[in-house]
């Protein structure tokens, strides 16, 4: 019997669908992982954009089995052979402009169907939505929030801190547990946040297909801190584990 849809995720469906844009719902991780898969043709170029989401559930290998090249180079050394000290911009170019379809996740997903990003070199939120023939972004339930303010609060003061910590960056949010603007200026030599990107429908004049599976799990990082510890526990160990540490910043 198919699992009965939470009224959040449901909204947040109906919405990314009112806004052209292909979403789809996901039972759990596994799930998710056959959809995207049987989405890819063979033989296709995929990219990645540094997700931890997309890591988790599995399918790059998959992709690689079926014989599609992938390109994430935040996995090393399968792929680029060996840990980057700094990522060559002509191979973050084709990671996210060169390839047939680009996977990602979303830093959030508002419930009036909007996908919020802010990324620091722009490779994600880029590949995102332009570029590739095809843009699958797999969302866990911990994304959803209520809308664009939400999103961009959670981010910078939760998200950020996090992340940055996570790859050993000393951005000034890491050792005050949230962003320092606007009452410091976050310096560009420390900053991460540079490039936010608000996906608001299906862009024009282009025959991308963005796809937006939203699963009923946990996955990748976001979480509101009201949350039980034990939940965003689980979510902090897991994110840790799919996030590699990462070549320093330019
Ligand atoms: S702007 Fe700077 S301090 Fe604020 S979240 Fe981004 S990196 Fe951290």
């Amino acid at each position: 019997m198919a699992k009965r849809i939470d009224e959040e995720i449901e909204v947040t469906l109906q919405a990314l669908k009112r806004r052209g844009l292909d979403a789809r719902f996901a039972e759990n991780r596994r799930v998710a992982r056959q959809m995207v898969a049987a989405m890819v043709p063979e033989h296709w170029i995929v990219g990645c954009g540094d997700s931890a989401t997309i890591r988790s559930i599995g399918v790059l290998q998959d992709l690689m089995d079926m014989g599609n090249r992938v390109l994430d180079y935040h996995i090393w050394p399968k792929i680029m052979r060996e840990k980057p000290q700094r990522v060559p911009l002509r191979v973050m170019k084709q990671t996210s402009q060169g390839c047939d379809v680009f996977l990602s996740s979303s830093n959030a997903v508002t419930m009036d169907g909007k996908l919020v990003n802010i990324d620091g070199a722009g490779i994600r939120v880029t590949g995102m939505v332009f570029g590739p023939l095809l843009s699958i972004v797999v969302v866990g339930k911990n994304k959803i929030v209520r809308d664009v303010d939400a999103a961009l609060h959670r981010i910078k003061n939760v998200i950020a801190p996090f992340h940055l910590k996570t790859i050993g960056w000393d951005s000034p949010c890491v050792a005050a547990g949230q962003c320092v603007e606007p009452a410091t200026f976050c310096q560009p030599e420390r900053r991460a946040c540079n490039v936010t990107v608000v996906l608001e429908s299906r862009p024009s004049s282009t025959d991308i297909d963005i796809a937006v599976i939203i699963v009923d799990e946990d996955l990748g990082l976001g979480w509101d801190p009201a949350w039980p510890q034990e939940r965003t526990g689980r979510i902090q160990a897991e994110y840790i584990r799919w996030t590699p540490p990462h070549g320093p910043r330019r």
